[in-house]
């Protein structure tokens, strides 16, 4: 029981400082013990002495120090907090888009300490960086005779902008003149390179003659840009890769999402395959987008390209990390992603999830019931798709709840109810939902 008491003052007349617990004492907890080893003796220690300060002012008793001190200390060292994602935004940018799979965690936690990203264990001299990853990659595209991997698909465009570019002019649609969010925009970012942009076209139509009629000796290269996260309807027209294919310059193809093989459910989406198979030279993508993988940016093409770009001095400073490369790798040969799977969650599925979520709950005396909702699949990929979801409603207040809980919940607003799409939310994170819907209330403490 809390008991307050005055700053200072005493309640069984003697002075409640005298009860405060000494440090050492405090430190031999056997939870703070376990602290110590996940968050390091200091910060154990600091949180220790807060808990000492609130007790002398009265604002805990005495006997609560080792209590507050735990309470006042993070789950783990990062200052990153898991998430569950029952927005109905599959890659949802905010929450880091895409889960890695299992397998992509366990291959970063084994790659966590030495590991052999650039040595050959055979031999025992140094060997390509991540050659496991590329020959991976590589063979999930068969269609690209090289491929190389940077640290998102910003640095790809960079990469291609600057080791193929520079001082030189990069021809480019005016409909594909795209800001993808957050105020960084594509146009700002090649020129930034030291290339010139020369626009062809109009905002809704540009034909291959345009193309074609711009392109010069000083052209370096066609650069064609998925409009990921909008789309332009009625009299429109854009030219096809198989149109400029043969215009005597390499063709750029930016499809962001990173598809490698076209997606049934997203017959709009551009994938690197079906891109280079219609003549692109070089494709560029991310990874943490409908690949379902770690961050970084992909490019796949033809192997004179890759080269230059991969021995570009810039391509160093781009380069990702041993714990990307073994995320990307296990990503392209373990199970399927979270994402794929959300993808694929079927409709009556997710129903029958959420009828039986909801009933649960309503035992337990929530204001809950099952609805139908549209998920999407944002990051930058099918813009305008919906697909059919289920969700839990709840009352609005437990969206802010929900958020600032023991484990949050990111949900989504609408029509005055806090809706927690289940398209997202993996089945076996269930148990971990309905667990932090009834902590809003108190129906079940942490
Ligand atoms: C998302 C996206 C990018 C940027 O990729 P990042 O991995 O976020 O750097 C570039 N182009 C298109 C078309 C995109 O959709």
């Amino acid at each position: 029981m809390e008991q307050r008491v005055a700053p200072g003052a005493t309640d069984d007349g003697t002075d409640v400082r005298r009860h405060i617990p000494r440090t050492d004492a405090v430190l031999r907890d056997p939870r703070l013990l376990r602290a110590a080893d996940r968050l390091g003796a200091e910060r154990v220690k600091s949180a220790v002495h807060r808990a000492q300060q609130r007790a002398r002012e009265g604002a805990v008793p005495p006997e609560a120090v080792a209590d507050t001190a735990v309470a006042l200390l993070p789950g783990s060292a990062g200052g990153l907090r898991p998430v569950l994602n029952a927005t109905g935004v599959v890659l949802h940018t905010n929450l880091g888009r895409a889960p890695l799979s299992a397998a992509a965690r366990q291959a970063v936690a084994d790659a966590a300490g030495p590991t052999d990203v650039e040595l050959d264990l055979n031999t025992g001299v140094r060997a390509r960086r991540g050659r496991t990853a590329l020959a991976a990659l590589r063979a999930a595209v068969p269609a690209a005779d090289a491929v190389h991997v940077v640290n998102n698909g910003a640095a790809a465009l960079v990469l291609a902008a600057t080791a193929l570019a520079a001082g030189r002019e990069i021809v480019v649609g005016r409909g594909e003149m795209v800001e993808i969010g957050d105020g960084f925009r594509l146009p700002d970012l090649l020129v930034s390179t030291g290339a010139r942009l020369r626009e062809v076209g109009t905002t809704n139509r540009t034909t291959a003659a345009d193309y074609a009629d711009a392109v010069g000796p000083d052209t370096a290269f066609v650069l064609k840009v998925h409009p990921s996260n909008f789309r332009i309807t009625g009299f429109t027209r854009a030219a096809h890769i198989t149109e400029l294919a043969d215009l005597g310059v390499p063709v750029v193809v930016d499809i962001g999402s990173g598809l490698l093989t076209r997606h049934p459910l997203l017959p709009e989406e551009p994938d690197a395959h079906s891109q280079l198979t219609a003549g692109a030279a070089l494709v560029t993508a991310s990874g943490d987008k409908l690949l379902g993988g770690p961050q970084c940016g992909l490019l796949l093409g033809r192997e004179d390209l890759i080269r230059a770009l991969s021995r570009h001095p810039l391509a160093r400073a781009l380069r990702v990390d041993k714990l990307t490369l073994a995320a990307l790798e296990a990503t392209l040969n373990g199970p399927a992603t979270p994402t794929a799977e959300a993808l694929a969650a079927e409709p009556a599925e997710l129903n029958r999830r959420a009828e039986r979520l909801a009933a649960l709950l309503r035992a337990d005396g929530v204001d809950v019931r099952a609805v139908p909702s549209g998920a999407t699949v944002g990051g930058g990929g099918a813009p305008g798709v919906i697909l059919p979801s289920a969700a839990l409603s709840l009352p609005e207040h437990y969206a802010a709840a929900l958020r600032t809980g023991p484990v949050p919940v990111a949900g989504r607003l609408e029509a005055g109810r806090c809706l927690l799409d289940l398209r997202a939310v993996p089945e076996e994170d269930d148990g971990r939902l309905t667990d932090a819907v009834r902590s809003v209330e108190g129906r079940w403490a942490p």
